[in-house]
């Protein structure tokens, strides 16, 4: 086979490896050399100057081990020590210029110089009067020659040295973060243990991981179901066993989702469900990670980025987020796929990549893998364009299976309902947040679900680059109230089952502090950066997937009083209409469609008044997503009330 070409990514890494060997070895050198001189010389100040110069050469060596190694952060603190160093290397250059005055060449330096030739056996005094120099223009001579040596030696140095440092910094935000994480170094890696036997709802468990009867065939097991059958464990394993290696076929599996849908699982089934699809993959083991592993997980919503915004921000007060999402479903999106708006951000980690995340920048977001739950990857994604989402025990088992093998200690869930959510009411959400803390705690976990307001969108953009705006600009400190809210109440619980914060209040402060003091923006940088994300769209929005046309949406001229709803289903659909979501497993979805500067319920309107930014590429799709939204949004001639958006703490 040919060798493989080097990327030009993996060219400048290894420019940057060799110019590191020459630069380390060439101040090491130089350095010493100088350092044994003023030494010779009983130069103190020269000598420790030289001294921390060899020391400046070690550390580009360091470096040089770091950036093989991928460790950006390793390298990034080694940059500012470099940095130090060099402040401490030019006080001291400049102490020596201003104090090599005449007085110090002729009461030391002469002196040295005169003991020095006796030493060689020559008498300076005589070769100063033969060469008919005096001592006053011998002194003037060697301080100007010293002056403009030592300057311009130190100029250079610190030039060049100070050039290398702000080198390797734009080259560690780049090239390095790109590529340590596309391969993470074998010290992470550790060889997965096999994974534990899980005990949900008190199941004693399967002795394999699935044990099969070879006498069950799809066909049979999907008969049983549509009959209103209840399924066996076995035949569950089989399910989600044949899903992942084909022996279930795409038609079958859907086939069997719709039967659930219709029949539904018993709590025994929904249970043995999740086992099934959770043993599917690996099973994470994070414990030699220190830390509280706390994650959050919505059941999936309009608007719904909380996500983007909670997992660094909790991660910036301390917590690890380990967060397992998934790509849009149905009319809600998802958070994958808004990750991936942005340029390079790959979400698709394996499990050493993703241990080494949590480590060393606290959180990682990733997607089902071939590796971890590959049956949820594959259901997932058939359910999304088969109208199978909403159904309790599949949408339970999806969300349980995925956070059961992130190996978290503790997990909140935001279970939606209302018109834009799966469940519809708020008995329907309460029934599967019961059903979601029962399964956690019987895997001893602690779980805590939140009941929220799923009626119009949550903050005021739907899409994908524009809620990626959103999110950044929520721990900019401006985000929109709601969403803000949301992501607060979440975050809280996080805190407090992750031990960080004894109470409410005490959480919200901190939340406050790592938004208003900007660590928890830093997190999200360090994220997309580490995740091979381009981190500086957080500055410039414009390096995110851009719509060609943004049309402003004004109210008619009848429009007066209040907005009364903004149907957040309706508005799934404009994203839908626009390209934004899937109607086929192989469909590439539009990052830059959307909406954006969406109107709240309650705000008031007339004539004129912007209603929402449309974001689109296509204008004929633009004209039917404007109908489609224009139906979204009612008029109340009086002011709406507003229910609060978290209703209820269950756990
Ligand atoms: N989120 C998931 O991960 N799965 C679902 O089924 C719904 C929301």
């Amino acid at each position: 086979m040919p060798p493989a070409t080097p990327t030009p990514a993996e060219k400048s890494f290894t420019r940057i490896l060799a110019i590191s060997r020459l630069n380390g070895w060439s101040v090491i050198i130089i350095a010493s050399l100088a350092s044994v001189l003023a030494l010779f010389m009983g130069d103190l100040v020269g000598l420790s100057v030289g001294v921390l110069a060899v020391v400046s050469g070690w550390m580009e060596l360091k470096g040089r081990r770091l950036l093989k190694k991928r460790d950006a952060w390793g390298m990034r603190w080694l940059v500012r020590a470099e940095l130090l160093l060099l402040a401490v290397l030019s006080c001291y250059a400049i102490r020596g210029l201003v104090s090599f005055d005449a007085g110090y060449v002729k009461d030391e330096l002469l002196p040295k110089a005169r003991e020095m030739s006796q030493l060689l056996g020559v008498s300076l005094d005589d070769v100063l009067h033969s060469s008919n120099m005096t001592e006053a223009k011998l002194l003037s001579l060697v301080r100007l020659t010293f002056i403009t040596v030592y300057g311009t030696v130190l100029l250079v140095t610190l030039l060049y040295q100070g050039g290398m440092v702000f080198y390797y910094r734009r080259k560690t935000e780049g090239v390095a973060n790109l590529l340590y994480v596309q391969a993470a170094p074998q010290r992470w890696e550790r060889p997965m243990p096999p994974p534990p036997a899980p005990t949900i709802y008190k199941l004693r468990p399967t002795k394999s991981p699935f044990a099969i009867d070879s006498n069950f065939t799809p066909q049979s097991i999907i008969i049983k179901k549509r009959d209103g059958g209840s399924l066996s464990r076995e035949e569950i394993d089989f399910f989600a066993q044949g899903v992942c290696t084909g022996r279930f076929a795409d038609y079958q599996a859907s086939a069997l989702l719709m039967a659930i849908c219709w029949r539904g699982l018993s709590p025994q089934e929904t249970s043995w469900l999740t086992d099934a699809m959770l043993r599917s993959g690996e099973i994470m083991d994070l414990s030699t990670i220190t830390g509280k592993k706390v994650d959050k997980h919505s059941t999936g919503g309009v608007g719904d980025k909380v996500s983007l915004i909670l997992a660094p921000l909790a991660a910036a007060c301390g917590l690890k987020v380990p967060m397992m999402s998934g790509r849009g479903l149905g009319h809600t999106g998802g958070t994958l796929d808004k990750l991936e708006a942005i340029p390079g951000f790959r979400v698709m980690l394996s499990p050493a990549e993703f241990r080494f995340m949590l480590d060393k920048v606290g959180c990682a977001m990733i997607g089902q893998t071939d590796k971890i739950v590959p049956a949820d990857k594959k259901l997932y994604a058939l359910r999304d364009v088969t109208g199978t989402v909403d159904c309790l025990p599949l949408i339970c088992a999806s969300i349980m299976s995925k956070k059961l093998a992130e190996g978290i200690d503790s997990l909140v869930l935001d279970v939606k309902f209302g018109r834009g959510a799966f469940m519809k009411t708020k008995a329907q959400a309460g029934e599967l947040a019961r059903a979601m803390v029962e399964i956690g705690r019987s895997s001893g976990k602690t779980v805590r679900a939140l009941l929220t307001g799923m009626d119009q969108p949550l903050g005021r953009a739907v899409g994908h680059s524009t809620e990626v705006i959103e999110a950044i600009e929520c721990l900019k400190g401006r985000g929109p109230a709601d969403l803000m809210e949301v992501t607060y109440a979440l975050a809280a619980h996080m805190l407090i089952l992750g031990g960080v914060a004894p109470t409410e209040n005490e959480a919200r402060t901190k939340l406050a502090l790592a938004i208003a003091n900007g660590s928890a923006l830093k997190l999200f940088r360090d994220m997309c950066a580490a995740q091979g994300g381009d981190h500086k769209v957080v500055d410039d929005y414009k390096l995110l997937p851009t719509a060609k046309t943004m049309l402003e949406i004004k109210a008619p001229a009848n429009a007066a009083g209040f907005i009364g709803e903004v149907d957040a289903l309706q508005c799934g659909a404009v994203i839908m209409e626009l390209g934004g979501g899937r109607t086929a497993v192989t469909d590439k979805v539009d990052f830059a469609v959307g909406l954006s500067d969406l109107i709240k319920v309650g705000e008031p309107v007339a004539p004129g008044t912007r209603l929402c930014t449309l974001h689109f590429n296509d204008e004929a799709k633009g004209a039917r997503a404007e109908a489609l939204l224009r139906d979204a949004i009612k008029f109340s001639p009086t002011t709406p009330r507003l229910e609060p958006l978290v209703q209820d703490l269950i756990q």
